[in-house]
């Protein structure tokens, strides 16, 4: 198995995995591929060719891998990007395990269902279509991103049962802010080595009443958790969503279940 990103230098993903390896006695081997982007298709036939039992995908993949595979399941069809794919006899089929890896760290770390909460999503990029089809049962939903055309496009594709706003992220967010339960990072901003950015430009209307997620992992105290916490916000780092979505890829390759925290440990 392997994870498929250009770069890759930065992924957790075969630390991981090796760790469960380790705790379950298998004898697999889980290695990063790094793929050129004029290389992809011929990447992906090479799992094929080397019979891989299967790949996770990250940046800037998750979206690009969709065309070279055979079939993708229910979830991933929905969100139009993969982030984990399974080789059954030569045959691709694409999952996505982000957003499930996000909700159940946020349940198991943060003590938090989305049921019935105001959500604030920042970002609408890859990340942010997986963890956003797991608010489809929240009380409202509010998706900020610098291009607000992609948030648009998001928002059309979610069958909320809720009130779903778009906003751009240079207006005034005190207001949805205020009202917000849980205010989830899903941009790049904050990533090391930009970390003195910030996905928002004020903290107003952040409270203790807030809970305040990032996704990124390195750091694990982004700028943004900083500012949150300072405004008396509970936050939660990205290693937790990391871990989630590997347990699922893993019963996905391998068909075992390793527990979370033998996976979330190594992070
Ligand atoms: P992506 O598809 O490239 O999306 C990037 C998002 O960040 C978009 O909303 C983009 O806005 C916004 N953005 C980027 N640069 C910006 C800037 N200078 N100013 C304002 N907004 C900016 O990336 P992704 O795959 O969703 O990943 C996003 C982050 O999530 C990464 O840091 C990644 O490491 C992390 N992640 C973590 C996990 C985990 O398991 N913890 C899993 C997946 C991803 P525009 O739409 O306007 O470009």
């Amino acid at each position: 198995m392997g994870v498929i990103g250009y770069p890759v230098t930065h992924t957790a993903s075969p630390v991981m995995h090796q760790a469960a390896y380790e705790y379950l006695g298998c004898d697999y081997a889980y290695v990063p591929l790094e793929v050129h982007p004029s290389q992809l298709k011929q990447a992906l036939d090479g799992l094929r060719a080397l019979s891989f039992i299967g790949a996770n995908v990250t940046i800037p993949y998750k979206e690009q891998v969709v065309p070279f595979l055979d079939e993708l399941d229910e979830q991933a069809q929905k969100i139009g990007a993969v982030n984990t794919i399974l080789n059954q006899n030569g045959r691709l089929i694409g999952y996505n395990t982000d957003g499930p890896g996000f909700a159940y760290a946020l349940e198991t770390e943060g003590q938090f269902t989305i049921t019935d909460k105001h959500v604030v999503l920042l970002g609408a990029g890859g990340a942010a279509k997986g963890i956003a089809f797991q608010c489809l049962k929240a009380k409202s939903l509010c998706i900020v991103n610098r291009s607000l055309e992609k948030a648009q496009a998001l928002a059309r594709n979610l069958p909320m049962s809720g009130p779903i706003q778009t906003l751009s992220s240079d207006v005034d967010l005190e207001a949805v802010l205020s009202r917000a339960d849980l205010v989830i990072n899903t941009t790049s901003l904050g990533m090391s080595p930009q970390e003195a950015m910030s996905p928002l430009n004020a903290y107003e209307g952040i409270s203790s009443q807030t809970l305040c997620c990032d996704i990124i992992y390195k750091p694990a105290q982004t700028l943004f958790l900083k500012e949150a916490k300072v405004k008396g916000a509970r936050t939660l780092g990205g290693a937790g969503m990391l871990a989630g979505q590997g347990v699922l890829a893993f019963h996905l390759f391998t068909g075992l279940q390793v527990p979370y925290t033998v996976m979330r440990g190594v992070l």
